[in-house]
């Protein structure tokens, strides 16, 4: 069967930056795909050279089987990372103006219900909320009811209730055959939503699988951080121990091993905040396979703290 996304080797440059370097990946029919990487990793150029709005200077694209420049648009849907609709549109004239722009849509009304926004069609987009205003512009882009579909951070800036509607969407849309590749900086989202995940660093794709097995193979091990003023000197543990700004992090602890610990811990009359038990997450394999942060925008797991990975 033929992916629906290819591309091979792609590499694009502005001036002196590096923006895609030999990028290659496909994705399947009905696959979810998330792009991960902090700003500046060259997550939009792939969008723009997959959807055939930049011209990358070397390699070759195929959207549905051709090029993005022939591929047919009534089956691609987009949604930009900055989509600035008119402010004096009402969430209904927007989404019907897309709707015009397509020998066969669907009603306006079906796509607004899609993104949960059914009672504020009449409200001028000006005065939507910031999440709904992305709500609107993720319906614009299911008007034509696409195979394939392009979202460069749908979820920026929305609330955690409309985050969770987008999810529901998303994994309805994939569950129908859609095609969707998405850019993120939310992990659980990632997690949540993509049959495989690729991760992306100057430019360059350092890993891609499901997030299952790149956490399994690159993420390290679940760990145990204990808020303290404590040097790691004090404790004779089993334990690897790391000296972070969070406190003493115990590698390696799985749930049964937290009363060891703690037994440990009261022995040698070690005062403490918090202990706080954590799985390894995909910003665990990004930094263990970049060396580089995902950078402050980047949303852990509710209740994460972010802890400095690798193995120095
Ligand atoms: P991301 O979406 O991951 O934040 P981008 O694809 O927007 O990354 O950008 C990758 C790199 O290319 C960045 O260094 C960015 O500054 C640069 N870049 C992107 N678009 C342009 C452009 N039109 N002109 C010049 N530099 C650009």
């Amino acid at each position: 069967m033929t992916d629906t996304l290819v591309a091979e080797n792609l590499r694009k440059r502005y001036g002196d930056t590096v923006a895609l370097d030999g990028v290659s990946l496909s994705v399947g029919a009905g696959e979810v795909f998330a792009l991960i990487g902090p700003n500046g990793a060259g997550k939009t150029t792939l969008i723009r050279s997959l959807t055939g709005t930049t011209t990358p200077d070397e390699g070759r694209v195929s959207v549905l089987g051709g090029s993005p420049a022939v591929a047919d648009k009534s089956r691609v849907g987009l949604l930009p990372q900055s989509f600035d609709p008119p402010a004096r549109l009402s969430a209904r004239e927007l989404v019907r103006y897309y709707a015009g722009l397509y020998d066969e849509s669907r009603d306006p009304d079906d796509a607004l219900d899609d993104v949960g926004l059914a009672d504020t069609g009449d409200t001028w987009y000006e005065n939507l909320s910031g999440g709904q205003q992305r709500r609107a512009c993720v319906a614009a882009t299911l008007v034509n009811d696409p195979d394939v579909l392009f979202l460069d951070e749908p979820t920026t800036g929305i609330d955690p209730a409309g985050r969770r509607a987008l999810w529901s969407l998303v994994e309805d849309l994939a569950a129908g055959g859609t095609t969707v590749f998405l850019t993120t900086h939310y992990m659980a989202e990632a997690e949540r939503l993509a049959d495989r995940v690729g991760l992306l660093a100057d430019g360059e794709l350092v890993a891609v699988g499901t997030p299952d097995a790149l956490i399994a193979d690159h993420g390290g091990e679940s760990r145990l951080v204990v808020e303290t003023d404590a040097r790691r000197t004090a404790i004779e543990t089993r334990f690897t121990i790391e000296e972070t700004d969070s406190g003493l992090v115990f590698d390696g602890v799985t749930p049964a091993d937290i009363g060891d610990v703690v037994a440990e811990l009261n022995d040698r009359g070690i005062e403490y905040e918090a202990l706080t038990w954590t799985e390894p997450d995909l910003e665990d394999v990004y930094l263990r396979l970049t060396g580089a942060s995902l950078g402050p925008e980047v949303t852990r797991k509710a209740g994460q703290p972010a802890i400095a990975g690798g193995d120095q």
